[in-house]
């Protein structure tokens, strides 16, 4: 695969032309204040609170930088593998903070499948480009949705049927923000801080395609990689996760069954696919239930399309199913596979149709935060930052992740920030909804998060070497 190429930081075609006007970002006087505050916490944790005040305060300075990026973003989304504009976005105000990137990252592998070059990816190194070195990343793209909020005709979706639905809008700022003040305190950060903002998260496995380019490979190598995600469900300002498998694992299937048309007065002439795929359908049902063991629970599989025929009196060829089924480690996954397939092949010759199962390009494992790492490292942080004091435990997700595939690689930790308010307009609508709003007022609660848990975990690093396991 070719290598990314590298923009130069400084020239004048460092960043690509955008259709998006950029915001000026942050003044660098008051950054100068923390370099000091930065090399005490170096020289001893016991400043640690005095360094969460000052993140604290330089990340409230950001406020209009982070609303007004995410507006920007959330005004012109992107599907996966087409984050054209938004990348350039990013790009162009990297480069009016100086930061150094390279792009040309998550190519996408699979274009028969999905539609889009990709090659969106950047990837920035802020610090002294040596070990040790973390990773923070942000995803980038939107989704096939047709955007129905209210009250933000302002920053609206311009393009019909594609929408900021999973708040990857406000993560790419919040990262933005992150980078920023990062790159005021340069030169006091002992070690790399890597800054990657992914593309196709929504089911194009970006961080595969990242990860397989050399994300994690190229020197210095990241020892742990961190992301966060926003949660309507969570109210807003609490800091939520939990040790261990945070996410589910993740496949999705098509199935198309091919019996005999005809007829339909005549169906002793003819092999309805649809009875068959209605049979698949309500056999696929007894997988949970029956097929595993009351005590394990954790699995689910959901047929979402149901495609056949045009006619009222003819019965047709084949019939179609799409869906998807997860679970929440990688062994069950694949035994929900070998089940599935056997229930279909099994349903589909009692019925004498033909039939075949294909699926995604690629899988997503579930995303697992390291135990070790989690417990002995992140979550006091992510308690740092949460509004109650402590991370509220969530039980795990049957949403899937592609940053499981940068956890599956490197000790990593996930969080998620709430950011249902309850209040108008209402925030509290889920992922995915096409009323997903976001509650702004969390943005720099992001960016304190990324710089909390880069520094402190650079800072770990460079006294311990207890978590390169990896
Ligand atoms: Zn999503
Ligand atoms: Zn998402």
């Amino acid at each position: 695969m070719a290598p990314p190429f590298l923009i130069s930081p400084y020239s004048a075609d460092a960043a690509v032309e955008s259709t998006i006007p950029v915001t000026k970002p942050e003044k660098v006087a008051k950054v100068k204040l923390i370099n000091n505050v930065v090399e005490g916490f170096f020289d001893g944790s016991q400043t640690s609170e005095e360094l969460l005040k000052e993140i604290h305060a330089l990340a409230a300075t950001k406020y209009d930088f982070l609303v007004t990026t995410r507006r920007d973003l959330h005004r012109n989304p992107e599907l996966m593998y087409n984050e054209r504009e938004t990348s350039a976005y990013i790009q162009k105000a990297l480069a009016t903070m100086k930061i150094a990137f390279t792009t040309g990252w998550g190519v996408n592998t699979v274009p028969d499948r999905i539609p889009g070059e990709g090659g969106y990816g950047i990837v920035a190194d802020i610090g002294t480009r040596k070990d040790p070195c973390v990773l923070l990343r942000a995803d980038m793209d939107a989704l096939p949705i047709f955007e129905e909020t209210s009250n933000i005709d302002d920053f609206k979706s311009i393009n019909p049927g594609v929408m900021h639905a999973c708040g990857h809008d406000g993560h790419t700022a919040m990262l933005l923000g992150a980078a920023s003040i990062l790159k005021g305190m340069e030169r006091s950060i002992k070690g790399t801080v890597r800054i990657i903002f992914q593309p196709a998260e929504e089911g194009g496995a970006g961080a595969k395609r990242m990860i397989e380019e050399g994300v994690l490979r190229d020197f210095p190598k990241p020892k742990h990689a961190f992301a966060m995600h926003v949660n309507p469900k969570v109210p807003s300002g609490i800091v939520a996760s939990r040790p261990g498998t945070v996410k589910a694992a993740a496949e999705r299937f098509e199935i198309k069954i091919k019996g005999v048309g005809g007829h339909a007065g005549y169906p002793h002439l003819t092999v309805n696919p649809i009875m068959t795929a209605a049979s698949i359908v309500t056999n696929l049902q007894t997988l949970v239930s029956r097929n595993v063991s009351p005590l394990v629970s954790g699995r689910v599989c959901s047929v979402t399309k149901f495609s056949a025929g045009r006619a009222f009196n003819v019965i047709p060829e084949s019939a179609v199913l799409r869906g998807t089924f997860r679970a929440l480690t990688t062994d069950s996954l694949l035994d929900l596979k070998n089940n599935i397939e056997h229930i279909v092949n099994s349903t589909a010759t009692m019925h004498g149709c033909q039939v075949g199962i294909t699926y995604s390009a690629d899988w997503y494992p579930p995303t697992k935060n390291d135990e070790q790492l989690y417990e002995e490292f992140s979550k006091e942080i992510g308690a740092m930052l949460s509004k109650s004091g402590e991370v509220l435990e969530l039980d795990p997700s049957m949403g899937a992740e592609d940053f499981g595939f940068f956890a599956e690689a490197i000790p990593s930790s996930y969080f998620m920030i709430g950011s249902g308010s309850g209040i108008e307009p209402p925030t509290d609508f889920g992922l995915h909804h096409p009323c997903f709003a976001l509650d702004e007022s969390i943005l720099p609660q992001g960016v304190e998060l990324h710089l909390n848990l880069a520094l402190r975990a650079l800072h770990m690093l460079g006294e311990t070497d207890s978590y390169s396991h990896a």
